[in-house]
Order: C-alpha cells, then structure tokens, then sequence
C-alpha cells in the first residue's frame, strides 16, 4: 500500500477524497495524508508555494507530483532530486485557451470602445477580419499549441515559436530557438505569452522586442510575470508603440498596490486567474500516473530539470 504525502493548504480538503477514490477505482488501496513521515512517503503530491526547502528527507519517494503546471519553483531546487511530474489536464488546457480567446477576440473586434461607451456619437470603426490579423504565440507546449490551433480555426494567421522546431500544419509559420524569435515577433499585432520561467526565457520580452511588433499590438502574458521586462513595456505602452498589456501574471503576487499596472490606462489586471487547477480531474489525473508506476510504467509528464521545464 502506497503512501502518498499531501503538501499545501487546500490538498487535504481537495484532493485526499477524489483522489483515494481514483486510486481505488484502479485497484489501489493507499494512504493519503498529511501525518506521514518525510522518509515513509511513496509519493509526494504538493503545491509550489508548500513546497519544503530541503527535499533530501524524501529517502523513498518514488516521485514528487506537483499540482501546478508552471514548476520554475521547483526546478531551481538542488535538493529536489527524486522524479517530478507537473499538472497536465484538460480542463487547465480547456481553461487557458478560454482565457486566450477572450482577449484576443477582445482586442481583435476592438470592444472597449463599446464597453467603455460611444457617448452618443454613432461612430462606425471596422476591425480588420481575423485573416489580416497576424497573431504570434510564444511557447508551442501543452497550452500554446491548443491557442494557436483554435486561434488558426477561427482565421487569424499564427506564428509559433518554440525552443526546438515544431511542424505544427495548422500555423501559418513557425520558428524556433533564440535566432527565430525576432521572426516570430515582427509585425505581430497579438502576442500571446505561453512560455515557461526559465533561465532562458526570464526578461525574453523586452525594448526591442517590443518595437518590432506592429504599431499599437497587444501583449496577453498569461504565463509568467518575469518573461516580460516591466520597464521596458511601460516604456513601450507610455509611448503608444504597444497598445494594451493583458497581464494574469506578476513577478510579485500578489501584485502590490502601489504598482503601476493598476491604473495603467493600456494594462488589464487580472489576478492570475488565467487557468486554474481544477481538483476532481486533477486527482484523476494524479491517480492515473501513481497507477502507472506501481505497474512499473514510467513517471508521465515528467520535468525536464536541465531545460528547466
Ligand atoms: P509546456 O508544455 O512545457 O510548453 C512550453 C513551450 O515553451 C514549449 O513549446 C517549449 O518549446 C517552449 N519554450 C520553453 N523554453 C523556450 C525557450 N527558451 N525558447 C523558446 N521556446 C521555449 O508548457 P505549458 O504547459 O504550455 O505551460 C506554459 C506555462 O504557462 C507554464 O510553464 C506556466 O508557467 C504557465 N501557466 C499559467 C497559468 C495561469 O493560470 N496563468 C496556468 C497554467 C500554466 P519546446 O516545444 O521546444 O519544448
């Protein structure tokens, strides 16, 4: 009988009925909790921010398991020397290309100046159709890739850009690597941030970046706050170059009051709510992937420590 150690806040109340029942569903019997000694866990299944510092008392985890699907914080971690699975699921995905739509279509029919009101004048601003509007996604992994196709299905053109060559025939180019990504940007009047923080994509966005988008592009950075340079985008959004910051995630959250996204007149806040672990398929996911192992299969999803990712 498995152990499987539950670290963080909300996993005891969330995740320690759904998930005994999946397990037992595949013919498990484990024991789940929060009183388990650090050198008698089978399995650690932890937020993030719950993280231990030290993960060298873990003598016999077979596997950590985070719930999140961004784990930089982990991956930086030396101690953390045991296999580590990161959160894919569906309904994340599903989440997060809702997310993407909303406000590329948002920005794409030019909304706000009806949300924010014509003020009686009958004024009529044609936006392009989606095929004259070129969308880059950054980042072609579990979220980006479903963006892009949904945002292609709809007609925009999309440029993707990964760290290795995709053929994805959806797209209508791709690129890769560092060379590739002033290709990806150019012109670009929608930029949607689907990247992991890694060392190589920390600050990635930056003044000339910037400048190379189409005059008055929108940035949506749903994925990690530090890929964007924050003083380089107020800059460009002050100067009318960009014209509108989407903005889920922070280098500090939350984001602090006095910060000037706030009120930037060209930056919507919203509270990295972009795609949210959902506990009954996460447990199902987690199940299926102890499951896996004690049948001997190889850990799923597993982190790419070196790539960071
Ligand atoms: P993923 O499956 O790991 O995909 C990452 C993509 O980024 C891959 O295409 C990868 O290239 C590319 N990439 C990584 N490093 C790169 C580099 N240096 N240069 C160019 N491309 C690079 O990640 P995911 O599941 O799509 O998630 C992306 C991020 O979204 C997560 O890491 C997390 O931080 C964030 N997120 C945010 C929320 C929210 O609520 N705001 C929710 C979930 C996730 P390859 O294809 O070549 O590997």
């Amino acid at each position: 009988m498995p152990n499987i150690l539950l670290l963080g806040e909300r996993l005891p109340r969330d995740y320690a009925a759904p998930l005994g029942h999946a397990l037992a569903t595949r013919g498990i019997a484990a024991r789940i909790g929060t009183d388990i000694a650090a050198d008698e866990a089978d399995y650690v299944i932890l937020q993030p921010d719950a993280a231990p510092a030290d993960f060298t008392p873990f003598t016999r985890a077979r596997a950590v398991l985070s719930t999140w699907m961004g784990v930089e914080t982990l991956v930086t971690n030396p101690t953390l020397t045991q296999p580590l699975a990161r959160m894919v699921e569906p309904a994340m995905t599903q989440g997060m290309t809702e997310y993407v739509i909303a406000h590329v279509l948002r920005h794409h029919v030019g909304l706000d100046q009806y949300v924010h009101g014509l003020k009686g004048e009958w004024r009529k601003t044609l936006p392009p159709l989606a095929h004259e509007r070129p969308v880059t996604v950054l980042g072609l992994g579990q979220l980006g890739r479903e963006a892009a196709r949904v945002l292609s299905d709809l007609g925009f053109p999309v440029t993707g850009w990964s760290r290795t060559a995709r053929d994805l025939p959806c797209l209508a180019r791709t690129f890769s690597g560092q060379d590739g990504l002033h290709a990806a940007l150019d012109g670009a009047e929608i930029v949607v941030v689907l990247l992991p923080l890694t060392q190589a994509t920390e600050n990635l966005l930056g003044e000339a970046e910037f400048a190379l988008l189409a005059p008055g592009a929108s940035i949506i950075n749903p994925a990690r706050g530090p890929i964007i340079d924050d003083a380089a985008l107020l800059h460009a959004l002050d100067s009318g170059h960009t014209g509108h910051a989407t903005l889920d995630v922070f280098r500090e959250e939350p984001l602090p009051p006095s910060h000037p996204f706030w009120h930037h007149p060209r930056v919507t806040v919203t509270p990295h709510i972009a795609a949210e672990t959902r506990p009954e398929s996460a447990a199902v996911v987690l199940a299926d992937n102890i499951a896996g192992m004690e049948r001997g299969e190889p850990l799923r999803d597993r982190v790419d420590t070196v790539a960071g990712y």
